[in-house]
């Protein structure tokens, strides 16, 4: 299988990668739906960590919406790792032709990754609904309790998709077109089996479509070439 798959990657030149919270989870970052942790956060706020990242939670409770996303997302942002090295590698080389990350940690990013569709939106993206301006994670945390702008006293909105907001259109098209144009799609810890990953995947016209994926799940069996276990291990010996 990794012969195949080396081999496939070796001879693609518009490579996408789908990014989950697998990928991310490697670089040290949270999946706050880990089922110890989701329990913990339960337990401690009395609600889920969905809710306590609705629309309805931000619109109605920032206060407290803004002590839990402080704490427990902004607190614990991950680094890049190699996995994220290799895809800058390989778009160095012009043989990436985009990322499309469905988690909201901004790796790429991080990694000086240009070619990016954010479709879940980022943590380091954060505005003034009023006037536009920007602010980034430094100031959010040093805010006593609701980061508000300096300037319009606005309080912020972080540009990640909240439960109950409606889909970016205009992001998953872009991502979708993506698919449609890439000879090769490699999966980096993300479910196949999710709505979201099958509109975009769905646009995907070729026959390799690859998973990195830490153990099996039920969707794995919508990609053409699975290989479990570390990502960032099985992507060094596929790619390198
Ligand atoms: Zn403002």
């Amino acid at each position: 299988m990794l012969k195949t798959v080396r081999k496939i990657i070796r001879q693609s030149n518009h490579i996408v990668f789908l990014t989950g919270l697998g990928s991310v989870v490697e670089c040290g970052g949270r999946d706050l739906w880990d089922s110890d942790l989701f329990y913990s956060i339960e337990k401690e706020y009395k609600m889920c960590p969905e809710q306590l990242l609705s629309a309805g939670e931000f619109s109605s409770r920032k206060e407290r919406f803004y002590e839990f996303y402080k704490k427990e997302v902004l607190s614990y942002l991950p680094k890049p790792d190699e996995t994220y090295e290799i895809m800058k590698f390989l778009e160095d080389e012009e043989r990436l032709q985009s990322v499309v990350s469905f988690n909201i940690f901004g790796l790429e990013k991080l990694a000086g990754i240009n070619n990016l569709v954010e479709v879940a939106g980022s943590v380091y993206d954060n505005y003034c609904p009023k006037c536009l301006k920007t602010f980034d994670v430094p100031y959010l945390l040093a805010s006593r309790s609701i980061p508000e702008c300096d300037e319009c006293k606005k309080a912020l909105r972080p540009n990640i998709r909240l439960l109950g907001e409606r889909v970016d259109n205009d992001l998953y098209t872009k991502a979708a077109i993506e698919c449609y144009k890439a000879d090769t799609i490699i999966v980096l810890g993300a479910d196949l089996g999710s709505s979201k990953v099958q509109y975009v995947t769905g646009h995907y016209k070729g026959e390799n479509l690859i998973l990195f994926s830490k153990e099996e799940k039920y969707g794995d069996r919508f990609a053409d070439y699975a290989l479990y276990g570390s990502i960032k291990e099985n992507l060094k010996k596929a790619v390198l």
